[in-house]
């Protein structure tokens, strides 16, 4: 845990968030300023910058990230739809939160 990391205060329960998911690894809440009618943040447990900081050993919480994320859109009603998933990569990209998250996007056109 980072000290004044919002995420990883989120995970760790000290701050709240509407979460759709907590696993072992991972963590999913909704945006609180979406984008789309459907905004979730995909969130690995462990804190970790950015996709920069990625290590070899971190290969299994990325492919959970995905896998989730195909679950959630699932549930969400957006599979068939269509959605976005997205990794801002630091200031240039657009990042603001250095805690890796994926963003699930979508719900435009739920059907
Ligand atoms: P990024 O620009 O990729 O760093 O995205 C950070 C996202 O986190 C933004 O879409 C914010 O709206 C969202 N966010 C920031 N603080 C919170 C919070 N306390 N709960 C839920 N989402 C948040
Ligand atoms: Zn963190």
């Amino acid at each position: 845990m980072e000290q004044n990391c919002i995420f990883c205060q989120i995970i760790s329960g000290e701050k709240p968030a509407e979460f759709v998911y907590k696993g072992e690894s991972v963590v999913a809440f909704k945006d609180i300023k979406p984008h789309a009618p459907i905004h979730i943040l995909i969130v690995p447990r462990k804190h970790i910058r950015s996709i920069n900081d990625l290590e070899e050993k971190d290969r299994e919480i990325i492919a959970e990230l995905i896998f989730r994320a195909q679950k959630i859109a699932e549930e969400q009603g957006i599979a068939k739809s269509g959605y976005k998933l997205v990794f801002n990569v630091e200031r240039g990209g657009n990042q603001y939160v250095f805690h890796l998250h994926l963003h699930l996007v979508g719900g435009w056109d739920k059907k």
